[in-house]
């Protein structure tokens, strides 16, 4: 029994030769026993058919599996539809989020946060649906002010949802600072780290960029430094988020939420080193 309850993140893969990586990357995961698993929406329902197969066939497996729903540029009837469908498949857990509108796709939609989305879900579907929401230690880079973001984050968990899982992050203090800090304003639902493992500076920098995760300079420059040395960039980033996490475990987090982007090897080798 892992003394810290573990989950993993996926997204719908778009090709057979995706799909085939994914079932490697599960089988291979799976053996950890994730608490849960998760799979990614595209705004807009992009992904909409690709997160239902595969949540449906991760379920098969035994696993608890959640579909993101994210609710910017879609009407309540398109959700109430995709959350129907996953309650006649017996699904019971979700991540509920706004999401963000792809450049030059035109409206929001009926909700405009997820804060709503969680109101929505509860007012449709009443306590079937176990809510997860996300968290922003360092800030979600839309927000007006931290102390803004913190209290629309508090928001959306008195809508209703269950638990939260954070944008990832490599400092620390800004995740148990944001949890004392949501504490203070009476949030007492479960704030689960997210932990990227690092494989890949040009990505780590651009989804950083994207999301307003800051990666500190110093690893930033030491990462920039391997150049195309990708077997040099592997083993700094499991050092690094292998060191994260390990204080993160020694705080007594409620658990470790990976993303692992379809790929088992990083994630692995973290818990691995943790012993989990
Ligand atoms: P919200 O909680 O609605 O917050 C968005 C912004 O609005 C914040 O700046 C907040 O401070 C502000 N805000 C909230 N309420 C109000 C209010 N009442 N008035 C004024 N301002 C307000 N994206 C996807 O497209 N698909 C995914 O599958 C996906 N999965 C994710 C999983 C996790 C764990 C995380 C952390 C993020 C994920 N994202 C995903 C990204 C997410 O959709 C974006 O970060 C998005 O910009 C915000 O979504 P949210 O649910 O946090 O939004």
């Amino acid at each position: 029994m892992n003394p810290i309850e573990l989950s993993f993140e996926f997204f719908p893969p778009k090709t057979q030769e995706g799909l085939d990586k994914l079932r490697a990357t599960r089988a291979q995961l799976l053996p950890l026993k994730p608490k849960f698993v998760s799979v990614t929406f595209g705004a807009g329902g992009s992904t909409q058919q690709g997160t239902l197969d595969t949540v449906l066939e991760m379920a098969k497996d035994g696993v608890d599996a959640a579909p993101h729903l994210s609710c910017i540029g879609s009407s309540k009837e398109s959700l109430r539809a995709i959350l129907n469908e996953y309650r006649s498949h017996g699904i019971r857990h979700i991540v509920a989020l706004r999401g963000d509108l792809p450049s030059g796709m035109g409206e929001v939609g009926e909700l405009r946060y997820a804060s709503e989305l969680v109101s929505f879900i509860r007012a449709e579907f009443g306590d079937w649906f176990r809510i997860e929401v996300a968290a922003y230690p360092e800030y979600h880079p839309q927000s007006r002010s931290p102390r803004h973001d913190l209290e629309n984050f508090a928001r959306k968990v008195k809508a209703g949802a269950n638990s939260a899982i954070t944008q990832y992050f490599f400092n620390a203090d800004a995740y148990f600072r944001f949890v004392d800090d949501a504490h203070k304003l009476g949030v007492d639902v479960p704030i689960v780290p997210g932990i990227m493992p690092i494989t890949n500076f040009s990505q780590l920098m651009r989804f950083s960029e994207m999301c307003g995760a800051e990666v500190p300079r110093w690893v930033a420059k030491r990462l920039e430094s391997f150049g195309d040395d990708r077997d040099a960039i592997r083993a700094f980033g499991l050092d690094v988020v292998t060191d994260l996490c390990r204080r993160l475990v020694d705080a007594k987090v409620p658990g470790l939420h990976f993303y692992t982007l379809n790929g088992a090897a990083a994630t692995k080798a973290i818990c691995g080193r943790l012993g989990l």
